[in-house]
């Protein structure tokens, strides 16, 4: 199944010179939906990971599906003020400004190997941040999983030394 027909180009957003990769004919066809996903989780071994983890928002539409079809928990990572126990928390610099993920202190437990899960790869500061904060709660990278990868921002970069997977590189 060729999932590229299902990832739209949208110029300019949401600023100019942005080219916005929107998952929603994805989203939107349960057929290419099922595909993406288990093509995802089939690429990892199933004894080798121990929970799904991902970061707000759209990483949750991925990581859901795959810790189902993994059978393994799903752990997600909130933005502050959404998760009502105590936490650990990663504090990350954006293009503008700042943000910070969350995650319950006891939802990784010690030595934990974790899959973290995103839609797309673009600078890859936002899954640098979530494997930062996978490994200050106790757990270990077993891998970074995305739908899509643009090569062109080197987001593998920031990631250097973890294993990557996209099913889709433009
Ligand atoms: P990154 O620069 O890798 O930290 O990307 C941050 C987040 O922004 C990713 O998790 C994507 O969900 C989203 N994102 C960044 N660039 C794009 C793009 N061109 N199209 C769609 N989503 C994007």
């Amino acid at each position: 199944m060729d999932l590229r027909a299902y990832i739209r180009d949208v110029p300019d957003f949401p600023k100019p010179g942005i080219t916005f990769k929107d998952i929603m004919p994805l989203l939107g066809t349960p057929a290419a939906f099922a595909f993406a996903i288990a093509e995802l989780a089939g690429h990892y071994p199933v004894t080798g990971i121990d929970a799904i983890a991902a970061a707000e928002a759209r990483g949750f539409l991925f990581a859901a599906p795959m810790a189902l079809t993994m059978k393994k928990p799903l752990i997600p990572f909130r933005k502050p003020g959404k998760l009502p126990g105590a936490t650990h928390s990663f504090k990350y610099d954006l293009e503008y400004g700042s943000a910070e993920l969350h995650v319950h202190s006891d939802a990784i437990t010690a030595g934990a190997r974790v899959l973290v899960v995103d839609d797309v790869l673009a600078t890859g500061g936002t899954m640098a941040a979530a494997c930062q904060l996978v490994e200050r709660a106790g757990g270990t990278v077993v891998g970074c999983a995305f739908l899509i990868e643009l090569a062109s921002l080197n987001g593998r970069l920031p990631l250097a030394g973890y294993d990557i997977f996209s099913l889709l590189t433009y």
